[in-house]
């Protein structure tokens, strides 16, 4: 029999209505939202699902319930099975076209993520294709994959929060990436809290108000990275609240990220704390065993090497913090065999992130011995590293310094900062975030850095 003869579409709207009413809106936008009736056969409806990961999360939650709607409507057994479909649909819907009598174009539709633009903001190692979801961050992923389709609809404004490492800036940036490759005349502007205030200040300097004000309220999408950083910053959470007022009446998508939820946020304006807690607040979590396993056989398979599962496991066991970690635990190993020309086997593995798998946290190294260690290194004194000079020749030691305290202890940022010399805790987030990025610029850094803290090791456990 000819497949077009079965067409159960109609017992899909159906249980599609029914869903409805038993989910909230929200949960069944976001699930059903984005699969497509395919076609029919004769036990059997095909949907059309965006991704594997899609597929693997609606077969768990609702499959069961959704096979036995189709019963009770057909009377019969349908299943269902799901087809993959990676070339997701266009953002925006086509704009009506334009035609003048004597310009008659032919129209060109978008082809989905044909528009190959790149972002100035963005940068290219972050997208939705490279993020791997697992139980600690599937609601995040998919409100955003929501956003990045539907801006301004679907959650806005959105606020994703977690500690270091879990993903925010990536998936923010995805969402940036998409919107852009994916719908044509779209202003996308991504910063992060502290860009943000830097051009804020700088706008006031040069009396470039208007130009800073023109920038922020004409897009379609805000992403601001880290927004705890704007902790303290009077005028420019003033600047801001005004800036998500006018995008906000506007129905423009703002999307925030915060290493903490925002009723932690400190020194930040209830009103400005309100409207961030507008919305959808989603957080991230450390992720699950199993999913560390998913995401460092990405990360092999991106960085094109091999690397034995059993070598992974060993990895994955032990680092068990955030995805940075076992992202530098990877590197690690690949630099090394790379140098030696040698394959990665258990025990080079265990014996190269012997001190990665240590717990630090544990011993009794103190602020005093990273201080003393690291200025001496640098040829400095501990109280350069408590002063308040800024010379560049202390300042870069000073955030090796925070940042190694970060790595090595159990302190809180406020409790760094005031070890420092008295400084603020976003001081010494920042501080931390300038290593962080120097090391990745440049590959001369980690060494050395890497010999402190095996210094400051040793001598802290001794
Ligand atoms: P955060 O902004 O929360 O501190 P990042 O987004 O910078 O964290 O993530 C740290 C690193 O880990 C980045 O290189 C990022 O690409 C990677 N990463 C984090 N989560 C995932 C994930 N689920 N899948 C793949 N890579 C991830
Ligand atoms: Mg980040």
């Amino acid at each position: 029999m000819n497949k077009s003869n079965w067409d159960y579409s109609i017992f899909w709207k159906e249980t599609l209505n029914q869903l409805r009413s038993e989910l909230s809106e929200q949960e069944f936008l976001m699930w059903f939202d984005n699969i497509i009736y395919k076609e029919s056969t004769e036990k059997k409806i095909i949907l059309s699902v965006p991704s594997s990961f899609y597929r693997d999360q609606v077969k768990e939650r609702y499959l069961s319930s959704v096979e036995n709607i189709l019963h009770n409507l057909s009377g019969s057994k349908i299943e269902i099975d799901f087809s993959i479909n990676n070339t997701p649909s266009p953002v925006k819907k086509e704009k009506p076209k334009k035609i003048s009598s004597s310009t008659v174009k032919k129209s060109k539709p978008v082809a989905p993520g044909a528009i190959n633009k790149k972002h100035p903001d963005l940068s290219d190692g972050y997208s939705f294709d490279n993020f791997i979801v697992g139980d600690n961050s599937s609601f995040a992923a998919n409100a955003c994959m929501a956003i990045a389709k539907n801006p301004g609809k679907a959650y806005n404004p959105c606020l994703i929060y977690g500690g270091v490492g879990l993903g925010k800036t990536h998936l923010i940036q995805s969402i940036g990436k998409y919107a852009n490759e994916n719908s044509e005349d779209i202003r996308i502007v991504y910063v992060t809290a502290e860009q943000f205030t830097n051009e804020f200040i700088q706008a006031i300097k040069d009396s470039k108000q208007h130009a800073f004000k023109n920038k922020y309220r004409k897009v379609d999408i805000l992403l601001i990275d880290d927004i705890h950083f704007l902790q303290s910053k009077d005028a420019t959470q003033e600047e801001l609240f005004h800036t998500f007022n006018a995008l906000y009446d506007s129905n423009k998508q703002m999307v925030f990220t915060c290493d903490r939820p925002v009723s932690e946020i400190k020194n930040l304006t209830d009103r400005l704390r309100s409207r961030f807690e507008r919305g959808l607040n989603v957080d991230l979590i450390p992720p699950s065993f199993e999913t560390r396993i998913a995401i460092l056989k990405k990360k092999v398979e991106e960085k094109n090497v091999v690397i034995s599962d059993e070598v992974i496991e060993l990895i994955c066991k032990n680092v068990t913090t955030h995805v940075r970690d076992l992202e530098a635990a990877l590197t690690k190993l690949i630099a090394y065999a790379d140098l030696l020309n040698k394959e990665i086997t258990i025990n080079i593995a265990k014996q190269q992130l012997k001190d990665m798998f240590a717990n630090p946290k544990l011993s009794n190294i103190t602020i005093d011995t990273i201080q003393r260690i690291v200025s001496d290194y640098f040829n400095l004194t501990p109280n350069d590293l408590r002063g308040k000079k800024r010379t560049k020749a202390i300042a870069f030691p000073r955030q090796v310094a925070m940042y190694i305290t970060r790595e090595l202890t159990e302190y809180s940022t406020t409790e760094v900062g005031l070890e420092f010399g008295g400084r603020d805790h976003t001081t010494v987030m920042h501080a931390c975030q300038r290593v962080d990025s120097k090391m990745k610029a440049d590959p001369s850094i980690e060494p050395y850095i890497r010999n402190l803290v095996q210094k400051i090791k040793e001598t802290g456990t001794k």
